[in-house]
């Protein structure tokens, strides 16, 4: 992972204001929080205030912190109370797990590191639900409002889609890092992973040194996620 994954939970004294209700969820909610604060900021004022404002998650171009559990809603997709029916439309409030993308408000490298989390989040949650991309919504799919601005501005939500699952379908998977040198679940993904450098190398996109230290067992994962980053660049 290129992200650290916390939790800072909203306290349950608070659940009245802010996640009143039971969920079982059913969808993924994305927005962009229109504004410049990071992801810790954002959970803290979100937090803090006593608004029937709140989400699940945020997530910047460091952190994915979860500020709600996934089985309580929340309030961020203007649909009001909503409805838990499978066929009513307005259910984003009570089926949804709300992820907002930080720094959106001004863009720029910060902003496509905090979207490129999100998509691996957003891949990884998939994963663990059994989902499909059928799953992830954008908040103007429930209530029309303009969100996630930048995405939608930029006219890439198909694609954003489309990144997500590529994601799920990255067979580099890792199982936890353990002293941060690269474990593989099985043969087939150390040879999906070895495959994937190899090529990288042979189209010298990076240097060959990286797997020669890959094939003496000493490569790290955070090597591994920062030659995944310069090798997409490079593409
Ligand atoms: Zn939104």
């Amino acid at each position: 992972m290129a992200y650290t994954f916390k939790q800072i939970f909203l306290p349950a004294s608070k659940y009245s204001i802010k996640a009143p209700y039971i969920m079982v969820p059913q969808y993924i909610t994305v927005h962009n929080t229109a504004n410049d604060a990071n992801a810790a900021k954002e959970i803290e004022y979100m937090i803090n205030n006593n608004n029937q404002v709140s989400y699940h998650v945020a997530i910047d171009d460091k952190e994915v912190i979860q500020a709600i559990p996934f089985t309580r809603n929340a309030w961020h997709c203007g649909d009001g109370g909503g409805s838990t029916d499978p066929n009513a439309l307005k259910k984003g409030n009570r089926l949804s797990i709300g992820i907002e993308i930080c720094f959106s408000k001004s863009g720029g490298v910060r902003y496509g590191v905090a979207e490129e989390n999100a998509i691996q989040y957003i891949a990884k949650l998939l994963k663990q639900f059994g989902w499909g991309i059928e799953r992830v919504k954008k908040h103007q799919d429930w209530n029309g409002k303009y969100c996630p601005h930048r995405i939608l501005a930029e006219e890439r939500w198909n694609s954003f889609l489309k990144r997500i699952e590529e994601a799920m379908n990255d067979k580099n998977d890792l199982i936890e890092k353990d002293d941060d040198i690269m474990k593989f679940t099985n043969e087939t993904t150390k040879a999906a992973v070895r495959d994937y450098l190899k090529q990288a190398v042979d189209k010298k996109l990076i240097d060959r040194s990286h797997l020669d230290k890959f094939d003496a067992g000493k490569l790290t994962s955070g090597d591994y996620e920062g030659l995944k980053i310069i090798i997409k660049q490079r593409m």
